[in-house]
């Protein structure tokens, strides 16, 4: 890791995916140059998520919450202290989350009789009121959301990716019949994918995880899959079928309509602050980030070019003003830069931060009454008159939006390989690394062969895993019947 001093001062190191340690400096100083996130040195794992940061995950915070309010969802707020004898209910869950648990065992100046977790996540909260609030068939479903803080421990920091805090929503939800349950967990997982296409321009694989991968009491979990340029997967939200293991553990039961008393059926699904990582990681370039318009705090940034005379200087003024006017009519998040500096350095500053578009305003051009604008990802150059330059903005955002997810689309195409052989697999692993789709029999042992020796891990059973029809397991030559999408990740 970069010492801080160097990543805020001199040049950005150059993004270079194919060199790790370059790469990882590359997305930490990029981050902290532009003032989205810094370290918190005092507590190892955590770290501060400044106000430009925040203001992107305000935005992707709203893009999320529209769909969870379109599918019928309401939030509320649960507490953060979870009794250690409700993790204990659940076998499996207790024993997945034991290592990442933080404890508080000592409140108020005394020892509690209980010690309670902070929230590593919360089924067994939930579980615990569902079983109060939910009495008969008419209570179903129960479709609640929060958006919350969680902690689960880390010793290293990489800012959104891997820290011990993050933020994050988790929907919980109770229904009446397990098929209801599991197009519940189904739809989330569209809604995951959509939200991370097309807000985040991040193109996504879903499916299936194996059963090693699973979420810790689940039957099923289901997760989103995005390809970061180092050819390492990133899980990106999952979505877990809980059967009736938590309303088991909860007694979460309830009155049906032929008058038996029965379980009811539980999903939980979950995506936190990582996928912001996973979204500058994808998008940057050497000049830095490069945020997607829809979600971008600031999606065009005006700078106005000084002028010699006074008069020229208040033409600059006016066509600020009423640039800005403009852009803001038309729905646009704009503001102008007017601090004391040079243009080209706010050029640089805002190409760091990844503002989506930039219009210079400068006294030559106003002469022929126009304007010149420079989109981020190509960098490329148009002059356009004043007055259509609101008009021609909005079309050059839905371009680059459009653009950044083409370029991430052709990306994971080209990165996305196939192996009938393991010493080709093993090949691609080592030099190439990306998604690799190949036959695996199902077997625990194979799974953790492969893991062993190629550090690749199943990231899911894709949706079209068999389309090829029957093969031969990469690992042990058994029959199989799927090819398993494979990758190293984050
Ligand atoms: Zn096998």
């Amino acid at each position: 890791m970069a010492t801080p001093q160097l990543e805020l001062s001199g040049q950005l190191p150059p993004k270079d995916p194919s060199d790790g340690e370059a790469f990882s400096k590359w997305y930490i100083t990029a981050i902290r140059r532009s003032e989205l996130a810094d370290y918190f040195e005092p507590v190892g794992g955590t770290m501060v998520i400044r106000p430009y940061g925040f203001s992107l995950w305000e935005n992707m915070q709203a893009a999320l919450d529209r769909r969870f309010k379109a599918t019928g969802h309401k939030n509320a707020y649960f507490p953060l202290f979870v009794p250690e004898s409700f993790l204990a209910r659940e076998a499996k869950h207790v024993e997945g989350f034991a290592p990442e648990v933080a404890w508080v065992t000592n409140a108020g100046g005394e020892d509690l009789q209980e010690r309670l977790a902070i929230r590593p996540t919360s089924e067994t909260i939930f579980g615990h009121f569902y079983s109060k609030w939910i009495q008969s068939w008419r209570d179903l479903p129960v479709l609640i959301n929060q958006w919350a803080n969680i902690v689960r421990w880390e010793k290293r920091t990489v800012f959104f990716l891997r820290t011990t805090e993050f933020l994050w929503q988790e929907g919980h939800t109770a229904h009446r019949t397990a098929d209801e349950a599991q197009q519940e967990t189904m739809r989330m997982l569209g809604v995951y994918a959509d939200f991370a296409e097309n807000e985040l321009a991040l193109p996504v694989v879903r499916g299936e995880k194996s059963a090693a991968e699973r979420f810790a009491g689940a039957d099923a979990t289901y997760s989103i899959e995005a390809l970061m340029p180092d050819g390492k997967a990133l899980q990106s939200g999952t979505s877990h079928f809980l059967g009736q293991n938590f309303a088991r553990a909860f007694d979460i039961d309830f009155l049906d309509q032929d008058g038996q008393r029965k379980l009811v059926w539980t999903t939980s699904w979950g995506m936190s602050t990582r996928i912001l990582g996973g979204m500058l990681m994808c998008h940057g370039d050497n000049g830095g980030l490069i945020l997607p318009p829809r979600v971008a705090p600031t999606q065009v940034i005006v700078v106005p070019i000084p002028a010699r005379s006074e008069d020229d200087q208040t033409r600059v003024a006016e066509a600020v003003s009423s640039l800005l006017a403009g852009l803001i009519d038309a729905g646009i998040r704009a503001e102008a830069d007017w601090t004391d500096k040079r243009p080209g350095w706010k050029f640089n500053e805002w190409e760091l931060k990844g503002v989506p578009l930039r219009i210079e305003v400068g006294p030559r051009d106003l002469q022929q009454e126009q304007v010149v604008l420079v989109r981020r990802d190509e960098r490329a150059k148009e002059s356009v008159s004043l007055s259509a330059a609101p008009r021609r903005a909005a079309d050059l955002l839905t371009s680059v939006q459009q653009a950044l997810f083409e370029r991430a689309r052709a990306f994971v195409t080209a990165n996305t390989h196939t192996a009938d052989d393991y010493a080709t697999f093993k090949r691609i692993m080592q030099e190439q690394r990306g998604f690799l789709r190949a036959y695996w029999c199902g077997a625990d042992e194979c799974e953790g062969r492969i893991k062993e020796e190629t550090r690749a891990t199943i990231r899911v059973i894709p949706e079209d895993a068999e389309a090829d029809g029957p093969g031969r397991c990469i690992s042990d030559g058994q029959p199989a019947t799927k090819r398993a999408l494979f990758a190293q990740s984050y």
